[in-house]
Parts: structure tokens; sequence; C-alpha cells
């Protein structure tokens, strides 16, 4: 399906629009959002996160730690089975800016390796660097894509789904992205409220890597993006 003005939105660039309709399922204009859990796998979280996105007919995007994934392989097979987008949120959590380059490589050599090693995924894998933090010049020379957020739920200070819900719903726009954390009951108890909320308002709940293409970003190494605008 496509409205009416999609067409004379893209300006009648022809192009544009069989590609994003065909290879997503997704109109661009149609309003869409990614809410991201980082500091997993943290299994008995994991499983109610992934049911509450299949209840609101949507997919969530996980930044784990390579150093958590030993033991918790099943958890990393079912979200992929489920179509959850599996992603590094580096090996064990360091500040990439007291790091080289090569040994912020090495984190997330390592982290792909373990996603690999429990799933067999070798695809394209995306970084949260932890606390957001990588410097232009290191990221230009890695092989990676860098996500950091466009609303900060605070939910790890706060603890209040609450809150969390209520700054969720006060700032969510169109593309953007949501930084949450897959360690605490009170964000999957946010969830309940977040989620049908952005629903009744016309949301798609997307991953990442959905957002990105399904705006029209042309997604490369070394760069850094914050929303899908
Ligand atoms: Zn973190």
């Amino acid at each position: 399906y496509l409205s009416a003005d999609f067409g004379s939105l893209k300006q009648g660039d022809e192009k544009n629009v069989p590609s994003t309709y065909i290879d997503y399922g997704y109109n661009a204009e149609e309003k869409m959002i990614a809410i991201t859990f980082d500091d997993g796998p943290y299994t008995p979280n994991s499983y109610k996160i992934m049911e509450l996105f299949e209840k609101y007919d949507g997919h969530a995007t996980f930044f784990l730690l390579g150093s958590r994934i030993e033991g918790d392989e099943q958890t990393l097979i079912d979200m992929l089975d489920r179509g959850h987008q599996v992603a590094s949120h580096s090996y064990d959590h360091p500040n990439f800016n007291d790091m080289t380059v090569e040994e912020v490589k090495k984190q997330l050599d390592d982290t792909s390796k373990e996603i690999e090693r429990a799933t067999g995924y070798n695809g394209i894998i995306q970084v949260r660097p932890p606390y957001g933090a990588i410097m232009e010049t290191t990221r230009r020379k890695l092989d990676y894509t860098f996500i950091n957020w466009s609303i900060d739920t605070e939910d790890w200070l706060s603890r209040n789904p609450q809150s969390i819900c209520d700054i969720t719903l006060q700032y969510a726009e169109d593309g953007d992205i949501v930084l949450m954390h897959e360690l605490y009951e009170t964000t999957v108890e946010a969830l309940n409220c977040v989620l049908p909320k952005l629903k009744e308002q016309g949301y798609k709940f997307v991953t990442v890597k959905e957002l990105l293409e399904a705006k029209g970003n042309d997604v490369k190494f070394g760069q850094l993006y914050f929303d899908a605008n």
C-alpha cells in the first residue's frame, strides 16, 4: 500500500519508492521507532522483553556484552529466530575514549566472535559504545557502524516504570532511537505502558537496522547515528 501523497513527498523520485516499499515492507512515511536494550544478555528479562514486543507486533534491538554471552547462547538464538536485532555493546564495557584503536577493535571483534560462536550469525553487527563514548578519529578507522540514541529514558537511574514511560512518550518522534537497559525489572514494567501507548499513536517498533534502512539512510562503517533523521 502506498498512500496517494507518498509519490509527491518523494518529489517524483521513482527509484526510491519501490525500493523502500519492497525491501523493508514499510512505507517510509510510517511512524517508526527503535527501542534498544543495553548491557545484556540478562535472560530472565530477555524473554519478558521479547514477549512484550511480540504482543505489540514489533522488534527490539539488544546491545549485548560479549563477556556475558557464555551460558546464555540459547537466548541469543531465540532473539535472532524471533526477528530481533543482536548487536554489540563491547566485550566488557570499557570507556573507548581511554583506549587505542587496536584495543577498541579487539573489544568489538571479540564480541562479534562470541555472537558467532553462540548463534552462527556472522552478518553485520552494529555497535553501541559503552557510555555512548567514541572518538570520531577512532570510529572512522573501524569496520563497524555505531549507534547512540535520541531519547535517554534514564531507566537505570530512576528504576521507575512511570517515569520511564513518561519520558519516552514525551519525546517520542518518528525515527527516534530509545535507550533502555536489559537488567531492570522496572524497565520491563515500563514497556507495559510504553508499547501500547506508542502503538496507539501509530508507531511501529522496528530494529535499529530496519529503522535506518527504512528511513533511507545510507548506512556505512565508521559512522555514528543518534536517530534515523
Ligand atoms: Zn552499557
